[in-house]
């Protein structure tokens, strides 16, 4: 039976880990706060009281946590999975991390004798649970083929872009282009309601329209209603992710301004509801000009 522990049960990592259960692994999960864990629980998996702990006896160890900050404290630290993983195990990190750190976390887990692989992923929580995300690898050909067996419970597509953090340069790119269509789009629907325009019609020409990239589609009734119900897409999240993008982007060019204006529109947007759904853009753009 193939072991996996399980790393950051939050709106994605906890459909994820569901879907190593569903596919008969065994898996440990842990958690940093462990009522997240109950059902899965439930289900067969085995509660470790620290990533080491979940680590000591796993052929793959997955972690989907928030950013840098948390993928160092479940991986390095000192009770961190590194501690007690065997030479040769895959470390799959599928948490949205910038790329010095996934290369960072490459040249330190190898040193260790580990495989470390970038695997960020698109999809919504919906899609975790389902085993249907799009995984987004930067690995060395021998080592995504022998992590495919750990990440076809997960996933329906591999892209396998390169060496490893290359799968993170791509998840990047792809974030920062929705964080500028998201802020964008708010944009455009507060001038569309300053105007008087009947916002029914305006979403649905929208959606239907030139424009209509799946964010558009996804945000544009949704912002119109106000209606942010169900947030699978943090403003915090959206944040960090144009942040990171940014910050490779100003290794690579000389300048990016429109997307270092979507961080500071996010920034905005984290600093308003950092836990709700992105789309609450919308409530910070669409104040009125005050007359003067
Ligand atoms: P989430 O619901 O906020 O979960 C975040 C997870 O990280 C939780 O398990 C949390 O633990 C853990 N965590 C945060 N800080 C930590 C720390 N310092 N030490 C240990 N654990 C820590 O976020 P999510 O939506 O599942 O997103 C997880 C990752 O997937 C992020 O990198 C995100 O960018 C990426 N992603 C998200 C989506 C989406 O639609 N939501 C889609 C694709 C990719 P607690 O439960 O204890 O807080």
């Amino acid at each position: 039976m193939r072991r996996v522990a399980f790393i950051g049960l939050g709106r994605m990592g906890h459909g994820m880990a569901g879907r190593y259960l569903d596919a008969g692994f065994k898996v440990a999960v842990w958690n940093r706060s462990k009522a997240k864990a109950s059902d899965l629980i439930a289900r067969g998996a085995q509660w470790a009281t620290s990533p080491e702990d979940a680590a000591i006896d796993a052929d793959a160890v997955v972690t989907m946590v928030a950013d840098d900050e948390a993928s160092r404290e479940v991986w390095l630290t000192k009770d961190g999975a590194a501690a007690t993983m065997k030479a040769g195990t895959l470390a799959i990190e599928c948490s949205t991390v910038s790329h010095a750190h996934a290369l960072a976390m490459a040249r330190e887990l190898r040193s260790r004798g580990l495989i470390y692989i970038d695997c960020p992923v698109t999809g919504l929580p919906e899609a975790a649970a389902a085993g249907k995300l799009t995984l987004l690898v930067g690995a060395d050909v021998p080592d995504l083929d022998k992590a495919r067996p750990y990440l076809a419970p997960i996933g329906t597509t591999i892209r396998h872009f390169g060496a490893v953090g290359s799968g993170t340069v791509f998840k990047l790119i792809n974030n920062l282009m929705g964080a500028v269509q998201i802020a964008s789009l708010a944009e455009g629907l507060a001038i569309a309601e300053q105007s008087g325009l009947d916002m029914k019609l305006v979403a649905e020409a929208l959606s239907t329209g030139a424009v209509a990239s799946p964010q558009v589609i996804r945000h544009s009734r949704r912002m119109a209603a106000r209606d942010f119900s169900g947030a699978s897409f943090t403003a915090a999240l959206r944040h960090k992710d144009a942040a990171y993008a940014v910050a490779l982007a100003e290794t690579l060019l000389p300048s990016v301004p429109v997307s270092r204006a979507a961080v500071e529109a996010y920034a905005k947007a984290e600093a308003y509801a950092p836990d709700d759904d992105e789309g609450k853009m919308i409530e910070i753009v669409s104040k009125p000009k005050r007359a003067t």
